[in-house]
């Protein structure tokens, strides 16, 4: 008998994607560096399908079924290259490798071309879920060649979640699409995890309100516009109570966030291509604030807040005003990430359909959301759509809830809380639609100490005045000389 399928890596994440394969139907081979995990698997869920175990690296490749398909699922970085060159070593000229681990895109890419010159698939995939995902249905996001997902797509697909009998998987684009992709759904978690904790600390704060009470609006909110896994999750957390105080549950939790990176790969990422991603930056660095343990102690020794505190006025309005911050914010970071993405897709030659995109986020992964449907939406409206917040729809949504945002960012920098991406967003909506930004003086200052030249706005050309000399203007383009 040859298995359909193969995963190596039988820690949490391999095995629970080799459990739903095999509850799909398919026949699975697995494998593990260390033969335990294997039998583990084996003795606990050998009845739910049809698994194929092997010891050796060689023997799991020959249990496959040509063109031969192998997940890996193990520690991403140096593990990952070591796994592709032993596989490698057993594969053939059209088989597939398939990397499910949180690479960075880049490396993704690099793996891809040293395969390809060897006449095997290589696919980078991004899958999002987390262990509970794997097991009944992640959103599964893989990149690599069209041929290669003729091969897995199918099985793919069927394994995915789905939301209106949609699977949430798709081909994303050539070589390492996948795991960019993945790598901008995690940025923009950041970014939606840290609006749901900013409307969270100004409710506390502003009006006093516990973390059950907060819960409620939470679970509210979850009923309308802002309906998601993260806004459900928070509801449900803000209401658990600690086992051993009693009190609410978050209040005995540490406040230092920890990473794993992917924010930060988003965060550069969108550096090197020039994308302002403000939200997730931000987001970003505010797990990097609330881990500064040393600076935090320092700062709060020293720095003074010089502020005259103000009332927030009627509850039920400012909560309003809340939600449509956050609301507003999210609309940002979300238009911020498709913009990474299609810009990455035009770096990089990829052929990425955003609207898929947003499809399927819909279930399976972290950032699963109702208002999802809008974004595949807008972009089916618009395929090339410059900027997500100027879809139409999107721009009436935004519009609702300025006045709101306005009241809350201003309300947070009296009062002295810090509301890093509400704030930021707000900043980012009124740079991106002004008519003129300061970046005049910036090109003026910079043809002063480094002669970069300029653009006049009254004509074409690209100047320089002598400010050393004369300060006569010159011209710099070949046509005047
Ligand atoms: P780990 O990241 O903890 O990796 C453990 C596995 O890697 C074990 O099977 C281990 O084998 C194997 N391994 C480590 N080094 C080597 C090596 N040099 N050669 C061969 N095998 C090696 O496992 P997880 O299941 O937590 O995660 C797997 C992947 O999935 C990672 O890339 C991770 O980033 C990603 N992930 C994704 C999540 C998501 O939501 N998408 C959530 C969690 C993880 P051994 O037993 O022999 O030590």
């Amino acid at each position: 008998d040859v298995a359909d399928i193969g995963v190596t890596g039988m820690a949490v994440m391999g095995s629970n994607l080799a459990r739903n394969l095999a509850r799909n139907g398919f026949k699975v081979a697995i494998h593990n560096r260390s033969v335990s995990k294997t039998e583990k698997v084996i003795d606990s869920y050998g009845g739910e399908g049809q698994f194929f175990p092997s010891e050796s690296t060689e023997d799991f490749v020959k249990s496959l079924q040509k063109p031969r398909v192998a997940i890996i699922m193990v520690k991403a970085g140096k593990p990952t290259d070591a796994v592709i060159d032993e596989l490698s070593q057993y594969m053939e000229q059209g088989d597939i490798i398939v990397d499910a681990g949180n690479a960075l895109f880049t490396d993704t890419r690099r793996r891809e071309a040293a395969l390809r010159e060897k006449g095997l698939h290589f696919v980078g995939t991004g899958v999002s879920g987390g262990e509970e995902g794997a097991l009944n249905g992640p959103s599964i996001m893989p990149g690599g060649t069209k041929e290669s997902y003729d091969r897995l797509g199918p099985m793919f697909e069927k394994i995915s979640a789905h939301v209106d009998g949609v699977p949430c998987c798709t081909h994303v684009g050539a070589d390492g699409a996948g795991h960019f992709v993945k790598m901008v759904h995690n940025g923009i978690e950041y970014a939606d995890m840290q609006v749901i904790s900013e409307a969270y600390d100004l409710m506390g704060r502003a009006l006093g309100m516990g973390a059950g009470e907060i819960g409620e609006v939470f679970a509210e909110w979850n009923k309308g516009d802002l309906e998601s896994f993260l806004i459900e999750v928070t509801a449900t957390v803000l209401a658990h109570k600690d086992e051993r105080t009693g009190k609410p549950f978050v209040d005995i939790v540490v406040d230092r966030a920890a990473q794993k990176g992917t924010g930060a790969w988003t965060v550069q990422t969108a550096l090197d291509l020039g994308v302002p991603v403000t939200g997730i930056a931000e987001a970003t660095f505010a797990r990097s604030v609330s881990g500064d343990v040393e600076e935090r102690e320092a700062a709060q020794r020293t720095l003074k807040a010089e502020v005259e505190p103000t009332e927030v006025g009627d509850k039920a309005s400012f909560i309003d005003d809340l939600q449509k911050a956050l609301y507003a914010s999210k609309l940002v970071a979300y238009s911020q990430g498709f913009e990474e993405i299609a810009k990455g897709a035009e770096t990089y030659g990829w052929d990425i359909t955003l609207g898929d995109m947003a499809k399927i986020w819909r279930g399976g992964c972290i950032i699963r959301a109702k208002f999802l449907n809008r974004i595949t939406e807008a972009y089916e409206r618009d395929a090339s759509l410059k900027l997500l917040l100027a879809d139409p729809y999107f721009t009436e949504e935004i519009a609702k809830c300025v006045p709101a945002w306005r009241r809350v960012v201003a309300y947070a920098a009296t009062n002295g809380y810090p509301a890093p991406v509400f704030a930021s967003s707000l900043a980012y909506y009124d740079g991106i639609r002004a008519e003129r930004l300061p970046a005049n003086l910036i090109q003026a200052q910079r043809d002063f100490f480094g002669a970069h030249t300029y653009q006049r706005v009254d004509g074409e050309g690209t100047f320089h005045v002598e400010w050393s000399e004369d300060r006569r203007e010159t011209r710099q383009d070949d046509t005047h000389g």
